[in-house]
C-alpha cells in the first residue's frame, strides 16, 4: 500500500482495524514521507541483501525496504498489527512477518534460515524502551550482519555515537565502538510521528567490524570494567571500578599502573585501548 505515511490513510487504516496505540510497546508510527525512503536507501539494501526489520508497525518502512531488498523479514511483537501488515504489505512477495519478541528469538537461526547466501542488514525504527538491549544483542551475538541502520532517540544517538574519551561518551559508546563504527546520519523531529513523542529522534548507522579494534583476553571483563567505571563516572577509575567490581583497591591500583593509566583518571577520559589495557592487566 502506498501513501502509508499519509495521516489520513493511517487513521482510516487504524479505524478499519480497530487499532489503538500501545505506549508501553513504544508505538510512535512515522508519518513523515521522506524518512523511510531515505533509511531504506542509506541502509544499503539491494537485490543481494536480506534486511531484518524490528517492529514494522504499520509497514511504512517495510514497504520501502521491500522495494530495494531481495528479502525482508520483519519481527513484530504486537499481534494486533498482523492483519494490518497483511493488508499494507499485500503487494510484496519478498517479505515475511514474524510475530515475536526480538529479544527472545533465535536470531542466528532465523538469519541463517531466511537469508542464506545473502548479505544481511538491519534497518528499523526501534521501540525506544529497548534501544540498548536490542543494539547490544545484535552486536554481542556476532550475527552475520554488516550494517545496522536504526532510528533512536536523539540523545541516545549522541551517546551511542560519541567517541570514547569525550564528555559525551558512556558505557554504550565504548561497547558500540568495540563492535562497530557508528555515525549519526540525520535527525528526525518529534512531529514526524503519530502520536508525537516528547523527544526528537535521529537515524544512526553502525558499520559492523570484522575484528574488534583492540585485543582483550576476556571480553566480559572488558565490559564489566567499562560498566563499573561509568557507573560512577564522576569518580576516579580507582574508586569507581573498585566500587563496581569485586576487586579490592590494593589489587586494582597496580593493575591501573601496569596499564599505564593515572589512578585519578575518569571513565570519560579513557580510550577503548586504555580500557582494554586495564582489563588485560586485571
Ligand atoms: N516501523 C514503524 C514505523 O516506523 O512507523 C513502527 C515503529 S515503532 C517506534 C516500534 C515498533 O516496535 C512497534 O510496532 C512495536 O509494536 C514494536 N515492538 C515493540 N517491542 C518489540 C519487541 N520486543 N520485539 C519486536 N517488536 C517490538
Amino acid at each position: 500500500m502506498d501513501r502509508l505515511s499519509d495521516i489520513g490513510t493511517i487513521k482510516a487504516l487504524l479505524a478499519r482495524h480497530g487499532f489503538s496505540f500501545s505506549k508501553s510497546l513504544g508505538q510512535n508510527f512515522l508519518v513523515n514521507p521522506t524518512v523511510c525512503p531515505r533509511m531504506a536507501q542509506l541502509c544499503g539494501a539491494d537485490e543481494e541483501t536480506g534486511v531484518l526489520e524490528i517492529g514494522p508497525g504499520l509497514g511504512v518502512l517495510t514497504t520501502e525496504l521491500c522495494k530495494k531488498a531481495k528479502k525482508v523479514v520483519a519481527v513484530e511483537l504486537d499481534r494486533r498489527l498482523l492483519p494490518v501488515l497483511k493488508e499494507t504489505l499485500a503487494e510484496y512477495d519478498n517479505v515475511k512477518v514474524i510475530n515475536g519478541d526480538v529479544l527472545k528469538l533465535d536470531l542466528a537461526g532465523l538469519l541463517a534460515e531466511e537469508f542464506a547466501g545473502m548479505k544481511v542488514a538491519v534497518c528499523a525504527n526501534l521501540p525506544y524502551y529497548i534501544t540498548s538491549p536490542i543494539l547490544m544483542l545484535l552486536l554481542e551475538s556476532r550475527l552475520p550482519v554488516t550494517s545496522i541502520t536504526v532510528m533512536v532517540q536523539k540523545e541516545a544517538a549522541e551517546r551511542i555515537c560519541a567517541k570514547p574519551a569525550t564528555r559525551a561518551a558512556g558505557a554504550i559508546s565504548l561497547a558500540v565502538a568495540y563492535y562497530a563504527s557508528p555515525k549519526v546520519l540525520f535527525e528526525v523531529s518529534r512531529g514526524s510521528f503519530l502520536p508525537a513523542p516528547h523527544v526528537d529522534s535521529a537515524v544512526i548507522s553502525l558499520a559492523v567490524r570484522g575484528q574488534p579494534p583492540v585485543q582483550v583476553n576476556d571480553e566480559r571483563r572488558l565490559f564489566a570494567v567499562i560498566k563499573a567505571a561509568f557507573g560512577q563516572r564522576r569518580k576516579t577509575i580507582l574508586n569507581a571500578v573498585s566500587a563496581g567490581l569485586p576487586v579490592p583497591k590494593d589489587l586494582l591500583l597496580p593493575a591501573i599502573e601496569a596499564a599505564g593509566l593515572a589512578p585519578n583518571a575518569r571513565a570519560e577520559q579513557l580510550t577503548l585501548e586504555q580500557f582494554a589495557a586495564l582489563a588485560n592487566a586485571l
